[in-house]
């Protein structure tokens, strides 16, 4: 039925798709947190059998193999709309699909064995696949502020797919191919295998991308972020400090060098995972009490700083006392008596060039509340300049 050119035609797209599978396998097991390529490489590999039985089988092998062809493409539509909801964390809603899959396999062999139809086949498979990926498409609509330009090309590409799915029966009747005896050699199947690979490649392109973009995200949050309580490390404060500099909206800011009391007792006494239990408890009480500008980050062993924005020295001298509160009242990792302490050393920084004296002053004003008994707040002794007196921490971060 086929000469050589025309085999090698016909096949080309199922090959490339498998292909295209194991690229994806390949880059799912280099990063295995992103499972929606998983997915779609089983998506591939699940369509590329049937679609290459489909372009090479006469119309009368097929319809022995329908059953089998539309199981084939089915749990390939499945898997397709699995990826998608993966990567946009919504459902696939598993029951409705598979009603949809039982009925569409009931049609298939309805207008297979009982009253055989190849146009009844083709809509009712349309339809049913349509349906499945639709699902997952839907679920989106509470999801929509999540997505960046990247998903929203996906979520645009898989709504076109899914478009062309359900019209895809009514395209064949538009191009005037009610013979489908023709269809396995027609023009139009060439045309269906293409924009199949088409959308096989655009989807592998934006899936990339996608895996990219996360890749590059991960990294960045890990080079920036503290492993053990996942606030900022010394390195990414300095940096976005230097951008809260710059932001004249931000004066006057003040700098709190904070430090937990006698915490190698508490290593010593309640072991080193206790210990760890305490810093990940401080840093949740210090995020807590910080606002859209201030900074948190962890210096080093059981040292924090702070940079509130906005402020003035007295109302960061209050924001440190109702941290050493919420220590008070929220140690749930010692046992109950047992008391958690910070001490503080605040500075102000009324100007750009301030952030390392403010630091350096900072540093030695805990290391005085240290000597005076710890559990303290030692704030500096620097008087601010008129035009800060009124500025209240909600004003300024407005
Ligand atoms: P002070 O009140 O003067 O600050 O005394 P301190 O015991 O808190 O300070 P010191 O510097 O003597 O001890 C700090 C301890 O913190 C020593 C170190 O083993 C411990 N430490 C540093 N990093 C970690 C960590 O990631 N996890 C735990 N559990 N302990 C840590
Ligand atoms: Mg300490
Ligand atoms: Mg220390």
């Amino acid at each position: 039925m086929f000469g050589n050119n025309d085999f090698i035609l016909v096949i080309t797209p199922s090959l490339a798709m498998l292909v295209l599978a194991l690229l994806l396998l390949i880059a799912w097991l280099i990063q295995r947190s992103q499972r929606f390529l998983l997915w779609q490489a089983c998506a591939y590999s699940l369509a590329a059998l049937p679609l290459g039985l489909q372009s090479l089988l006469p119309l009368d092998e097929l319809n022995r193999y329908a059953l089998l062809i539309g199981g084939f493409y089915l749990l390939g539509a499945w898997c397709l709309a699995k990826s998608w909801a993966e990567r946009w964390r919504v459902s696939t809603q598993p029951h409705i699909t598979l009603f949809i899959a039982i009925a569409t396999l009931a049609a298939l062999y309805y207008f297979s064995r009982i009253e055989p139809s190849a146009w009844a086949r083709v809509s009712s498979f349309s339809f049913g696949s349509g349906l499945i990926l639709v699902l997952p498409i839907l679920e989106t609509r509470f999801q929509k502020t999540l997505f960046d330009w990247l998903d929203k090309s996906l979520l645009w590409l898989s709504i076109v797919f899914t478009a062309y799915t359900f019209t895809r029966p009514v395209l064949i009747w538009l191009l005037g191919y009610s013979d489908l005896r023709s269809l396995p050699s027609s023009s139009y199947w060439l045309l269906t295998l293409m924009s199949i690979l088409g959308f096989s490649l655009l989807f592998t392109v934006v899936m990339s991308a996608i895996a990219v973009q996360d890749t590059v995200r991960k990294l960045k949050d890990e080079r920036d972020h503290d492993p053990l309580t996942k606030i900022l490390n010394r390195r990414s404060f300095q940096e976005r400090a230097q951008k809260h500099l710059v932001d004249l909206r931000l004066y006057p800011m003040a700098v709190l060098a904070c430090d937990i009391d006698h915490f190698k007792r508490i290593n010593d006494t309640w072991g080193h995972e206790r210990g760890d239990q305490v810093l990940q408890l401080v840093s949740a009480i210090l995020q807590s009490n910080l606002r859209q500008h201030d900074l948190v980050a962890r210096f080093g062993g059981e040292e924090f700083v702070i940079l509130l924005a906005g402020i003035t020295l007295r109302d960061a001298e209050l924001i440190a006392q109702r941290i050493q509160c919420g220590l008070r009242s929220q140690n749930t990792v010692l046992p109950a008596g047992s008391k958690l302490t910070m001490s503080f050393g605040i500075s102000p920084i009324i100007k750009s060039c301030q952030l390392e004296h403010a630091l350096k002053e900072a540093d030695q004003l805990l290391y005085q509340a240290k000597n005076a008994g710890r559990d303290r707040v030692h704030v500096s002794g620097v008087t601010y300049p008129d035009i800060f007196i009124e500025s209240t921490p909600s004003e300024a971060t407005a």
